[in-house]
């Protein structure tokens, strides 16, 4: 029998994504197990946000529980906006204005580089287990491309010349953060 697993999201591509690598898993997202509720994300790092939110899951059903939060680190910045990376320009997660809020902050900046970071959190109601993955790049100086979500227009990755958005979802999808993430989950879970 599949061990169940109990995932911090409703975002179907990502649940979805997440039960192709992890096929010995029975994973549910929050919506199978009845949670419709935004979870508190009031933590001051990503580590924290995903603790929250996988004891949140935990205590509420008492299944494994895994979350994952991502936020882009600009080095100039200070390693901002960080934690508040959706909520960069406004608690309307606007990912339009959260570029253009950070185009703006960068227009004088010689060092553009940056990174996605993810912190994934597994949670068995006891020592919490963090798996990370890191993609560096730099940030454009505008938008470019179609494809993905987010900051994808203006981030570009190390070893690549366009940006997340003008990349396919095959590449972005071998080097991103989250699939770097994942990847650490996957070898521990596999041991
Ligand atoms: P979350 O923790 O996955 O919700 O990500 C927080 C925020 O980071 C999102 O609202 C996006 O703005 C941004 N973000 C996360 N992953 C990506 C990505 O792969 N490309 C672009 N932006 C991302």
């Amino acid at each position: 029998m599949k061990k169940p697993l109990v995932f911090a999201t409703a975002n179907d591509h990502k649940l979805k994504e997440l039960r192709s690598i992890l096929a010995l898993y029975e994973i549910q997202g929050l919506h199978d197990v009845g949670i419709f509720e935004e979870i508190p994300e009031d933590g001051e790092t990503l580590e924290e946000n995903a603790l929250i939110k996988a004891k949140y899951l935990f205590n509420k059903t008492g299944l494994t529980a895994l979350s994952e939060d991502t936020g882009l680190e600009v080095t100039v910045l200070a390693g901002a906006p960080g934690v508040h990376t959706a909520r960069y320009a406004g608690d309307q997660k606007s990912p339009s204005d959260n570029m253009e809020k950070l185009l703006r902050a960068l227009q004088d900046a010689s060092d553009r580089s940056a990174q996605f970071r993810t912190v994934i959190c597994y949670y068995d109601g006891q020592h919490p287990l963090y798996f990370e993955g890191i993609v560096r790049g730099h940030i454009a100086e505008q938008r470019s491309g179609k494809e993905g979500f987010g900051y994808d227009p203006v981030f570009i990755p190390d070893g690549y010349d366009k940006t997340f958005a003008a990349l396919s979802d095959t590449i972005k999808n071998q080097i991103s953060h989250r699939a770097r993430a994942v990847a650490e989950l996957l070898k521990y879970l596999s041991k």
